[in-house]
């Protein structure tokens, strides 16, 4: 989701590569689930996301779209999102206790909270989000925090994934045809959320073969 914010506003103003020290630990979040709660349609879900929710639950795209999550438009391209429960207002993954129930497959925006993602040319970094977790922080490894595995292929995926998304934006916005639009969005979905994903064998090849094709279809 492109914010049209500086960085002085949101952020402490540097910018963190994943092995520097960042102040975003805020101990297990002990008594807090602010950030699981009234997110609107804010928590995207890209496809690794799908993938580890499938694990998580057992559910396919369509069955998550039941009740987990729900379609939204993010600049011109339809995403999933997580969605909000009508009675709490809050993520239909968080417990009883208030934690999160699916913590080890938990989506990539809920690991980086408050961290965000800033791109630039071929790469990105990270920033730390001023003024959204209240709670005390104390400081942390980047690598550590967003407790990813497999970190090179998974920055690979993102900048592929960051790539395609930029691409398919241009296209959208510069069409005036309602049908290629709506063709295009449907041909994303399709590739990437709708056809299941084999949950017992490696994301990163699955992901790249539907990526192959995706880029050729946008040439
Ligand atoms: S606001 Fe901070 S402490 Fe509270 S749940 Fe979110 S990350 Fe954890
Ligand atoms: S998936 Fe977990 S961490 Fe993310 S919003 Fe839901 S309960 Fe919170």
């Amino acid at each position: 989701m492109k914010r049209f914010v500086s960085m002085e506003e949101i952020s402490d103003g540097r910018l963190y590569g994943v092995n520097d020290m960042v102040k975003a630990d805020c101990h297990d979040c002990v008594g807090c689930s602010k950030c699981c709660h009234d997110m609107v349609n804010t928590i995207i879900l890209f496809p690794l996301d799908i993938y580890r929710l499938t694990q998580a639950t057992g559910k396919s795209f369509r069955e998550l779209l039941e009740r987990e999550a729900r379609l939204n438009v993010v600049d011109g391209v339809v995403l999933p999102n997580l969605r909000m429960t009508e009675e709490g207002n809050c993520c239909p993954f968080l417990d009883a206790k208030g934690r999160c129930s699916i913590h080890k497959h938990r989506p990539d925006l809920c690991r980086l909270f408050p961290l965000g993602r800033y791109y630039e040319k071929d790469d990105f970094r990270y920033f730390l989000q001023v003024g959204q977790c209240s709670h005390p922080r104390s400081k942390v490894k980047v690598s550590r925090w967003i407790d990813t595995p497999d970190y090179g292929r998974n920055r690979e995926y993102i900048l592929r994934w960051h790539r395609l998304l930029m691409r398919a934006e241009e296209i959208l916005y510069n069409c005036s045809d309602e049908g290629l639009c709506k063709n295009m969005n449907l041909a994303i979905l399709n590739t990437f959320y709708m056809a299941p994903y084999d949950t017992e064998a490696d994301f990163y090849g699955q992901f790249a073969e539907r990526a192959d094709r995706m880029e050729s279809a946008l040439t």
